[in-house]
């Protein structure tokens, strides 16, 4: 069985300890084993970021494009293989791992054009002897942290802007998913980087992810993951005065009203079983006004039942298995507490026997719910999604901004002045109008309010108010 290493200041290292890598689709299917690593990986792996640094923050923007394009350039001519990776660790299907590994492509690509458009700006002073010019600098080292449902994508949006803007990093994968990350990482080796510019630790995040938070050399933090994690990585930031940004959970509603499109109306519903229903911004409440409630909950039930589950290779798989057991047992206590709480379980929810031991699972649609059940109130993150009845829009409305989370929120309607509305009320970072609330653009801005991000936006140009220090010179001629 190959084992993998950390890659630290520039050089793979053999790992002392080990964990296996597993493949959801078949539990006989071990990818590798990779490195456990411990605090001692995350100091050499800080030291080496900070002892960078100076260097690479020195290093001219043309070079700096020049590799974040040669990294785009590799990472194109392998969509399929890397692609392969993506499915066969998480268990998404084929398609969907080979669209994440092309859209991460495309994000190294896009920020190749960022390092060269990183603009300043002049004004005049109030003092007539003085010119004010503001630019940015680097922030420094940044520590990623990163979680196992999109588990190259999400690396890809932040190690890209990071040394576009000439930060030196150290990553951490979810210990569940290292396998796309070494690959990503391997790629970055032979772009042409100076050593200690990119460092891969891979272990648990209580330890890893930890010491990372705590190290004194890293500047900055950028999480992606659940809430509970997010609370406790700003605790340990502020304590020092690092700087941080937080992506987190949703419980994401999408608004159907009587006037919607039944078929838009369900196809953006059905979107919420992509990836298994492992994704930040999928839609888990749908709310549902009265005139067009039943049609609607029978043609969704209609189309879950039908979605085939299988292995992520499989041409046929609609969706794939659920990341593993821990998350598997999850989505079953969620289906059992949304019958207990009064919901129908209108379809789904049953473990499935597949050619291949895997985590696999029905998608599973509640009907009947109300917004103060548990399965509506807490993220899931797994194939369940709850349908919500509401009297009219202005209920719906109320519904969908009663949630702890404001990742993104959609509405299905042919009226221009309900989606209208929707747009400006709706507490969320994203809305969308006839369009599944999973699914972002990479050149705009991704993020979300409440307790579902905190500090500036990723992605897009938006992503330089994290990586970046803003300093306002006066000068006098
Ligand atoms: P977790 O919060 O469990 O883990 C995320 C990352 O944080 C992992 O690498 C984990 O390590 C690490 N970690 C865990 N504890 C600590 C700690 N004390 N200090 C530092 N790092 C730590 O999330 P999941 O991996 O389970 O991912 C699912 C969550 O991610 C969902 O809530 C989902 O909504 C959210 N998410 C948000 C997105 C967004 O953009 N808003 C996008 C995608 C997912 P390890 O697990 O390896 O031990």
């Amino acid at each position: 069985m190959q084992s993998y290493g950390n890659f630290i200041g520039g050089e793979w290292r053999a790992a002392s300890e080990i964990r296996p890598n597993l493949n959801p689709s078949d539990l006989n299917d071990r990818i590798g084993d990779y490195a456990e690593s411990g605090t001692a990986e995350v100091a050499l792996a800080a030291e080496a970021a900070a002892a960078a640094q100076p260097r690479w923050q020195a290093t001219g923007i043309q070079t700096r494009a020049d590799i974040l394009d040669k990294i785009a350039d590799e990472m194109f001519r392998r969509t399929d293989e890397i692609g392969r990776m993506v499915s066969r660790e998480e268990g998404k299907t084929l398609a969907e791992g080979i669209g994440e590994a092309h859209r991460s492509a495309q994000i190294f690509r896009f920020f190749a054009g960022e390092a060269m458009r990183n603009m300043g700006e002049t004004a005049a002073s109030v003092r007539p002897d003085l010119a004010v010019e503001v630019t940015r600098e680097p922030l420094g080292t940044v520590g990623l942290i990163t979680p196992w449902n999109f588990q190259l994508g999400i690396p890809a949006w932040k190690i890209a802007p990071a040394l576009a803007y000439g930060n030196c990093v150290v990553l951490k994968p979810s210990e569940l998913t290292p396998g796309s990350a070494c690959m990503l990482a391997d790629i970055i080796a032979r772009s042409g980087l100076p050593e200690g510019v990119f460092n891969l630790v891979m272990g648990s995040g209580a330890t890893v992810g930890q010491a990372l938070v705590d190290h004194p050399l890293i500047d900055g933090i950028s999480f992606t993951g659940s809430v509970a994690t997010g609370e406790r990585i700003a605790a340990s930031a502020v304590r020092r005065m690092a700087r941080f940004q937080l992506e987190m959970g949703g419980k994401n509603p999408l608004v159907v009203l009587d006037d919607a499109d039944l078929k838009i109306a369900v196809d953006c519903a059905a979107a919420a079983y992509t990836v298994s229903g492992q994704r930040c911004t999928s839609s888990t409440r749908i709310i549902v006004t009265s005139g067009i409630h039943d049609r609607f909950v029978a043609a969704l039930a209609e189309r879950v039942a039908a979605i085939k589950v299988g292995h992520a290779f499989d041409p046929e798989t609609e969706m794939g298995p659920v990341v593993d057991e821990v998350q598997l047992q999850k989505d079953l206590r969620y289906i059992e507490l949304g019958k207990s709480e009064g919901g129908r379980l209108v379809v789904g929810g049953e473990l499935l026997d597949r050619p291949h031991r895997g985590h696999y699972l029905s998608p599973a649609l509640f009907a009947e719910t109300t917004n103060t059940m548990r399965i509506n109130r807490e993220e899931i993150f797994g194939p369940v999604t709850a349908v919500i009845r509401a009297g009219d829009y202005e209920e719906a409305l109320a519904l969908a901004n009663d949630t702890t989370y404001g990742l993104s929120a959609g509405i299905c309607t042919g009226s221009l002045k309900h989606a209208r509305h929707f747009v400006r009320h709706a507490q969320a970072g994203m809305v969308m109008v006839n369009a599944p609330t999973g699914g972002a653009d990479y050149h705009v801005p991704f993020g979300g309010r409440k307790r579902s991000s905190y500090g500036p936006r990723e992605q897009g140009t938006y992503a330089r108010d994290f990586y970046t220090c803003v300093k306002t010179a006066y000068i006098r001629p």
